[in-house]
């Protein structure tokens, strides 16, 4: 008998375990691989973009854009970052706020561990949590027995890539305990295009660009990558969680700058210079050429109009995805357990005592930079301070 069983052994449900243990209650976590934290190894190319020196409610996607503020402000990044360093681990910042290990991600997961393990967290890999039930106390089914606890807090994430474990059980015990699932949909993936679309950016592949790309009013100033079926990078990947079927993107390719001016400008100064010359200046070749693919035009004997459209195409850039990589490629799942049945303040269900859900699994999702994890820290301190 526990006082918190934690399902899932990622960053969420790590945080928490040595959380709560600290707090003196007897927490049992388990999951079903046979090592913790495989995300965290993998995050950020092998070196673990674990905050945002820059963390606002608007970086996070959800039904209820409210319901992240009080969990970011009570385990802030900053009271992250402070723990990186006390532990001794050096730490960068990338770009755009996002810090990374200067070393490895295995520094962050061997932290977490060590808090779990002075603790006292009794940690149980390898065991698969089939079912959860509740009477007094909550009874949790494994394929090896039996686990009892006063509480049970779900942190097994989201369905993306589930060739590393991932799974839809927290969205499966959490509609058996009356929580509403939100629409999920794989997030931070790359978008695929068919037919001509396609055709065309297989021969970009490979190439990369800076650009606003757009859908609605969401935007992001990142780079972006032509892959053999679409389009990825940074930039791309953020559109691609608030993109849905049947909407387009809208990509820059020279963010703030008139690329009408610019041409007018070229016209006058280079009149015998070819268009995809001039474009070249300004863009990946191979980007240009493709742009313009039969135009052998000279610039100055373009009329005005024509510029224009040039211009268009170079500023507003219209695109149909078909669909995305899925959840296959996916660094995050968009959605999940709807926050409207869950506390902000403890993570706790408001009908269920003594169920919490933590993490990626709930509707709660980062853009790209550090922001998912932080939300998974969070969100486990709540939780781990409540229980
Ligand atoms: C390639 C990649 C790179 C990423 N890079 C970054 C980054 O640099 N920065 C960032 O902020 N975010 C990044 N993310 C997102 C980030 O990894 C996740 O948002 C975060 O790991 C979510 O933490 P979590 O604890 O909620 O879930 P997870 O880390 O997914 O942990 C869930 C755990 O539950 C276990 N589990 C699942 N089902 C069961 C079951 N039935 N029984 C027992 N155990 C179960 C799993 O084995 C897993 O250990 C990246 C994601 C990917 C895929």
């Amino acid at each position: 008998m526990f006082d918190v069983a934690i399902i899932g052994a990622g960053a969420a449900g790590l945080f928490c375990a040595a959380t709560a243990t600290k707090r003196g209650r007897r927490v049992v976590l388990l999951d079903h691989a046979a090592e913790p934290g495989a995300k965290i190894l993998i995050s950020g190319g092998g070196r673990c973009n674990f905050t945002n020196l820059d963390v606002r409610p608007e970086n996070f996607i959800s039904k209820n854009p409210h319901f992240c503020k009080s969990a970011l402000a009570g385990f802030s990044q900053h009271d992250f970052i402070a723990m990186v360093a006390a532990r001794g681990i050096a730490y960068h910042e990338k770009r755009l706020g996002q810090l990374f290990c200067d070393g490895s991600a295995r520094e962050i997961l061997a932290m977490l561990m060590e808090d779990c393990t002075s603790a006292g967290v009794e940690m149980q890999l390898g065991r698969r949590t089939s079912d959860i039930s509740k009477a007094d106390s909550f009874r949790i089914e494994t394929d090896t027995g039996m686990v009892e606890a006063s509480a049970v807090v779900l942190a097994t994430g989201g369905l993306s890539i589930p060739k590393m474990g991932a799974t839809g059980f927290a969205y499966e015990m959490a509609k058996k305990f009356g929580l509403a699932i939100t629409e999920t949909r794989p997030g931070l993936v790359p978008l695929v295009f068919a037919g001509e679309e396609q055709t065309w950016m297989q021969g970009l592949s490979g190439v990369s660009f800076e650009t606003v790309a757009s859908c609605g009013k969401a935007a992001f100033r990142e780079n972006a990558l032509f892959t053999h079926r679409g389009l990825s990078g940074p930039a791309v990947l953020q559109v691609s969680s608030y993109w849905r079927e049947g909407k387009g993107i809208r990509l820059d390719l020279l963010p703030e700058q008139n690329a009408y001016e610019f041409l007018l400008e070229r016209k006058a100064a280079r009149p015998r210079a070819e268009l995809k010359t001039v474009l070249s200046e300004i863009l990946p070749a191979r980007l240009a050429h493709a742009l313009v693919p039969l135009a052998n035009h000279v610039i100055g004997d373009m009329p005005n109009k024509a510029l224009k459209n040039t211009a268009e195409l170079i500023n507003n850039f219209a695109l149909h995805p078909s669909g995305s990589e899925g959840f296959a490629k996916a660094e995050v799942t968009c959605g999940g357990v709807d926050t409207a049945g869950l506390s902000s303040k403890t993570m706790e269900s408001r009908a269920v005592k003594g169920l919490y859900v933590i993490g990626e699994a709930v509707d709660v999702t980062g853009w790209l930079g550090g922001y998912n994890f932080q939300w998974a820290w969070s969100s486990a301190w709540a939780a781990g301070m409540a229980i």
